[in-house]
């Protein structure tokens, strides 16, 4: 039977990263998703009393899988990763690509792998589907997106079109706090968006209390990402894009953020 109960717990690296910890009470399972930074990770493994078993990799950056190794040498754990990315991934044992489940402890964890590729050639997320949670590395954010540093906007598009697709209701674990200054950005290229307005407020007053903005949900950055929304007028026309193709406007939306 798969499992709702995965116990997540979320911590800060590397200035702006965020670690996650994905355990099963159950079986014991735990999985580090990325491997930012080694400290922050040992130390939430010795606070919380669980024995890392698996990491997963989302992307080949350094402040992704740059751990791995070291991690792997202290717990013998295993590690999934892409298949298909441009840099190796240290010490991967399980290559995967979008379409892929994994199975752990027989079907007590359940994973779906969605192909994200764009910031990287090879991108992937996991979704833990019973459990209604995804961790998209830095694919997409809380209103925004990754760079697009090796695909084209078609592929990048795709992946971002895949993670709109799923139940509103999924919470989305992104892999950096980055929300203030996608929040400008998203203000000033979709000025009209009423939810957007009322979620600024939300958003800020977080940021100012030291909280995190993530996880996000599907539903909440459908009605407020400019990255989810190439059908909004109001996007459109700030833009210049009005009536041009999904991946058009995508693609000029990235390119605005890049230089905003
Ligand atoms: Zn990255």
């Amino acid at each position: 039977m798969a499992n709702e109960n995965l116990v997540v717990h979320q911590f800060g690296c590397l200035g702006d990263n965020y670690g996650y910890l994905v355990h099963d009470p159950g079986t014991g399972i735990t999985i580090a998703i990325d491997t930012p930074e080694v400290g922050p990770i040992m130390k939430a493994l010795d606070e919380k009393g669980w024995t890392l078993t698996h990491i997963f990799n989302t992307h080949h950056h350094f402040d992704h899988a740059g751990g791995n190794l070291e991690l792997k040498e202290k717990t013998g754990c295993m590690i999934y990763g892409p298949s298909d990315e441009r840099v190796e991934i240290p010490g991967r044992d399980h290559g995967v690509g979008g379409g892929a489940q994994i199975t752990l402890g027989d079907g007590a964890i359940v994973a779906d792998v969605i192909d994200v590729g764009g910031h990287t050639l090879g991108h992937i997320a996991y979704w833990f589907t019973e459990a209604d949670k995804a961790f998209v590395g830095d694919a997409l954010f809380t209103l925004g997106c990754g760079r697009m540093f090796e695909g084209t906007p078609d592929q990048m598009w795709a992946g971002l079109e895949r993670l709109r697709n799923l139940p509103d209701s999924t919470k989305i674990y992104c892999a950096h706090e980055y929300t203030e200054g996608n929040l400008k950005f998203a203000l000033s290229v979709e000025p009209g968006n009423s939810d957007l307005l009322a979620r600024s407020g939300d958003i800020l007053a977080l940021r100012k209390a030291g909280q995190p903005t993530v996880p996000t949900t599907i539903g909440e950055e459908k009605r407020t990402n400019p990255f989810f929304r190439p059908e909004s007028k109001n996007l459109q026309e700030t833009i210049g894009k009005a009536g041009a193709s999904v991946v058009d406007i995508f693609a000029e939306t990235r390119r605005l953020k890049d230089s905003f």
